[in-house]
């Protein structure tokens, strides 16, 4: 390990960028003395969180844990370190007929980011998150020691762990559940909605469906507000897909991918540009109902198809906005908060709107909750707090609350949400930043936050 090694460092969203010491290995004995020496310490995946979440003052990067341990073949289960990527799992599993039970929207993840945060990925209504399928993980925790975590042992340990943002210590190693499948390819189905209305009742008769997901123009207003495009899928048999592909049912057609050189003026975002991409993305669709055969990659990952696509919005960065609000509030709460985001004009290209399911009730750090959550990508500009304070208030109202992984801005009373990760040895900025706004908010109004009650 090298000593002294401080570098400028952000995640996706590239805001906050900060100057911070980073240190990666694979020993245990260094890990543990990195541990050892430094305070504020937090574990760091792939970065792909988009504000704050995975930087503090010390950062291990679990770039070097990137080593499978074993891959049960026969009960589908798999056993690797901590930063091995979700892509590496795949390109693993897939040919064996294997997927994930969930996954993101991207597969440049890691394991351990995974479970810190809990993903979710287009099936969440029917399957959960990725804990669901997590059987155990080795964890070291503030004194260097190594802990093996499952319901079963160290079960509050595991439990605190998911969705724990890197609170509680650093993941060594994980055991999880893979799903079978028959070919890597998904049976899509794509509908159009005119408005709100229409999307919700779509969700609502899509739920027996595997996944489900929707594009939203957050651009519209009036009667055509929550205009979208609704995307279910379900993994093709092979009797669904052609002679063709059949031949070979896990191998897809590997393609060039193009990637973003460098960051691009953020004035070419701007509403109009905004307002154009989404007319011609809703456009692109001709009839009411679609459906095709699309490879994994094309139906999960569309995004990585990009290399480094966080550029175009510029050196200055973007934020993602992520929240959930309960379903009962779901209808009134997107509309407020669509039309809240079409009047500042502060439009976004990727806004996806998804259905949660019920949450486990065990994973109690976990973000999601049973409603409509909805994301999407804002560029940072002088603007933007004032549009996130009022999306803020929006949620609020409605007693929703924020994903932490895509938090860097939003109100601590919608983010201060974990239990049992108190550790002066595991601090990211994010946590500082939401404990600092909480006591500050506490000696403005005299309020106790959530997290002084629990
Ligand atoms: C294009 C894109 C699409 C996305 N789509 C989704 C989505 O559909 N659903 C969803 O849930 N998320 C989504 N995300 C968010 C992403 O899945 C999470 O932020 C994930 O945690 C990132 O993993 P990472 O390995 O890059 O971790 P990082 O970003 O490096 O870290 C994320 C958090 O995990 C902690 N962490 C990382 N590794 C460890 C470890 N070994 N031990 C302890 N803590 C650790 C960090 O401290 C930090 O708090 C998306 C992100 C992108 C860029």
């Amino acid at each position: 390990m090298k000593k002294n090694f401080v570098q400028k460092i952000a995640n996706w969203g590239n805001y906050p960028v900060v100057t911070k010491n980073i240190r990666t290995a694979d020993t245990l004995s260094a890990i543990r003395s990195f541990v050892e020496q430094h305070n504020e310490v937090i574990a760091r995946g792939n970065g792909r969180c988009y504000g704050d979440a995975a930087l503090a003052e010390n950062i291990f990067s679990t770039a070097r844990l990137n080593k499978f341990i074993n891959f049960d073949r026969i009960n589908g289960i798999i056993e690797c370190e901590s930063g091995v990527l979700l892509a590496d799992v795949l390109d693993l599993i897939i040919k064996q007929g294997y997927f994930l039970y969930v996954t993101p929207g991207t597969k440049f993840i890691t394991v351990g980011g995974a479970i810190a945060s809990d993903v979710h990925g287009k099936n969440h209504h029917s399957e959960g998150c990725f804990s669901d399928y997590l059987i155990s993980f080795k964890l070291m925790i503030e004194d260097g020691s190594v802990h093996n975590c499952s319901e079963s042992e160290n079960a509050q340990l595991f439990w605190s762990t998911i969705g724990g943002m890197g609170l509680t210590g650093i993941i060594l190693s994980a055991v999880f559940k893979l799903r079978n499948i028959e070919t890597a390819y998904i049976r899509q189905e794509s509908i159009k909605a005119e408005n709100l209305d229409q999307i919700f009742s779509l969700f609502e008769e899509s739920d027996s469906w595997t996944y489900n997901v929707a594009w939203i123009d957050c651009l519209q207003t009036g009667n055509r507000i929550g205009r979208s495009i609704l995307m279910r899928g379900e993994h093709a048999t092979r009797n669904e897909i052609d002679a063709k592909k059949r031949e070979t049912p896990y191998v897809i057609k590997e393609r060039l991918l193009p990637s973003v050189p460098g960051y691009l003026p953020s004035v070419l975002l701007n509403r109009f540009t905004v307002k154009l991409f989404n007319k011609l993305y809703y456009a692109q669709q001709r009839q009411k109902k679609t459906e095709n055969i699309v490879d994994y990659e094309r139906f999960f990952f569309p995004l990585d198809a990009v290399g480094n696509w966080n550029r175009i919005y510029g050196k200055k960065g973007f934020i993602q906005y992520q929240m959930v609000i309960p379903k009962e509030h779901g209808r009134q709460g997107m509309q407020e908060i669509l039309s809240a985001i079409a009047e500042s004009g502060n439009g976004s290209f990727l806004a996806v709107l998804k259905l949660f399911g019920k949450n486990n009730p065990f994973a109690y750090n976990s973000f999601p909750m049973e409603g409509y959550t909805l994301a999407l990508d804002f560029k940072v500009n002088l603007q933007l707090p004032t549009l996130v304070a009022q999306l803020d208030t929006i949620v609020e109202k409605y007693g929703g609350r924020i994903y932490l992984t895509k938090d860097s801005m939003s109100k601590n009373s919608l983010t201060n949400y974990l239990r049992n990760v108190e550790n002066p040895k595991f601090v990211s900025l994010q946590h500082k930043r939401i404990l600092n706004s909480t006591i500050t908010s506490q000696t403005t109004h005299g309020t106790n936050s959530k997290r002084n009650r629990q």
